[in-house]
């Protein structure tokens, strides 16, 4: 099946426009019509061919051409374009609309993919590499409010709104408002989605400890696509964002898996990713190799249920380290206070007994920890002559222990350094190129749509066409060392 294809990759290795049209040809064509049947609607006047329309989108986006009113342009002026599709000419609103619709099947070409490797023996997955990316979302950074200006603006809205009845034209209105009646009807129903969504955000903020709450001026939402989350960039530009998690395999880089989401964390993200390779690829991984954002007790009792080795290093051996180090004033730091499992308490520095106090509930993306707190007498941290180096103006000392604690204590002795070392080499060599390659080759540094199922989308279909170039270099890695046929 995979004959047509490896011909045309056999062409050159340093491919030309011409090669990248016969190769996305000869794998497009190979593809069973079936899959493109569901995207014709089966009514209206004839579409175009999906499956050219298919090979219009791949060829440009292999060309870093991301914007279907590009693609637009290029119809009429690309003439390998023009012969790979068959001459047809769809219309801007027609691109646009197919790029959404893909979103339908996309996975599951992406998934024919990977099988399409397997049994061409060019992918024997059992070591994988994760990692988290995060791409700008197409929503404005400079439209951000928090919930006092969203409400006086939709007040605002409805106040123009309830004007427009009356046959005079409204001309003093504010310059973010809608200039036209139907606009502004679209802007409130915008303004709205944003209302609840920020809502559901002030709520969630409200279920945190208070150490960690924001004040309720500094939760914001992005007006142009709520949806989105917000936090700082690689350039430290505070804007709207989704974050991707890409399951990589660690022989070959083809891309196994990926999600996509507004939460801006890789915590709890590794289990559905390990599930969902299982159930729709059939794959089973043994080794998962990831950094120390992923050694949470959530992720690694997820790799541990699903039988799978995580090889994340715990946090503290670094960072934390690295910036307590920095700190003049240093407080003794939990590690100097020893766990006793059957008295269930600590012993503090001083070799006080420091018994158990209470326990809280920590929301994390899917799931909840408890931490248990463990707290020091009044009267002992008093009288104690460690009290400068451990109390820090407080009157008594506490430390927690999240439940489950002997779960990261052996992650952390699993991690020594060579181990720690080797995986962090291992990353450097996949996930992190592939990471820089959605960036650099493909171009996807800002998504051109807004909500999250269209980002989703248009990042499986930036990883289709990675894991077809990555094909194209196995298929031609594998050719040369294929024995010569006489
Ligand atoms: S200050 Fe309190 S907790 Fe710290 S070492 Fe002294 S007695 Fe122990």
């Amino acid at each position: 099946m995979l004959q047509n294809f490896l011909l045309a990759s056999e062409a050159s290795a340093e491919a030309s426009d011409k090669d990248k049209a016969d190769w996305v040809e000869a794998y497009v064509n190979q593809i069973d019509s079936v899959v493109f049947a569901g995207l014709c609607r089966g009514r209206g006047s004839p579409p175009n061919p999906p499956a050219q329309m298919f090979k219009l989108v791949i060829f440009q986006i292999l060309k870093k051409n991301l914007s279907p009113a590009k693609w637009a342009r290029e119809v009429l002026s690309d003439s390998i374009l023009q012969t790979l599709i068959s001459n047809i000419i769809p219309s801007r609103t027609a691109l646009y609309n197919f790029r959404d619709r893909l979103g339908t099947i996309i996975e599951r070409i992406n998934q024919s993919l990977i099988v399409l490797a397997i049994e061409h023996e060019l992918l024997e997955p059992s070591v994988a590499a994760l990692d988290g990316t995060s791409v700008r979302s197409y929503g404005s950074r400079h439209r951000i409010v928090n919930l006092k200006t969203l409400t006086r603006r939709r007040n605002e809205l409805a106040a123009a709104i309830s004007r427009d009845d009356s046959i005079v034209t409204q001309t003093e209105l504010p310059s973010w408002m809608g200039k036209s009646i139907d606009g502004r009807l679209l802007q409130k129903d915008r303004y709205d989605k944003a209302n609840a969504i920020l809502s559901q955000r002030i709520v969630e903020n409200a279920g945190k400890r208070k150490q960690s709450r924001r004040p309720i001026d500094e939760i914001y939402i992005s007006l142009s696509d709520p949806e989105s989350g917000l936090s700082r960039d690689k350039e430290n530009v505070y804007c709207p964002m989704y974050c991707g998690q890409i399951l990589t395999d660690a022989k070959s880089s083809l891309i196994l898996s990926m999600t996509l989401s507004n939460h801006v964390t890789d915590v709890g993200t590794i289990g559905p990713l390990i599930d969902q390779v299982k159930t729709s690829l059939g794959i089973t991984l043994k080794d998962i190799h990831a950094d120390s954002a992923y050694a949470s007790l959530l992720d690694v009792k997820a790799c541990l249920e699903r039988n799978v080795n995580l090889l994340a290093p715990v946090q503290e051996n670094s960072l934390t380290k690295t910036n307590q180090s920095k700190k003049v004033d240093k407080q003794l730091s939990r590690d100097q206070f020893t766990f006793n499992v059957e008295m269930h308490s600590y012993t503090c520095p001083a070799g006080h007994a420091m018994p158990y106090f209470d326990r809280d509930n920590r929301k994390r993306v899917n799931g909840v920890v408890v931490m248990e707190r463990f707290r020091q007498s009044t009267e002992k941290c008093q009288a104690c002559s460690l009290a400068s180096q451990c109390l820090r103006g407080a009157k008594q000392r506490s430390v927690t222990r999240v439940i489950g604690q002997e779960v990261i204590d052996a992650q952390k002795a699993k991690m020594t350094e060579d181990v720690a070392l080797a995986s962090r080499v291992l990353r450097a060599q996949t996930i992190e190129r592939t990471n820089a390659d959605i960036k650099q080759r493909i171009g996807l540094r800002r998504f051109g749509v807004i909500t999250l199922q269209r980002a989703k989308n248009h990042l499986a279909l930036t990883i289709f066409v990675l894991n077809l170039m990555t094909l194209r270099r196995l298929i031609i890695e594998a050719s040369k060392h294929a024995p010569a046929t006489t």
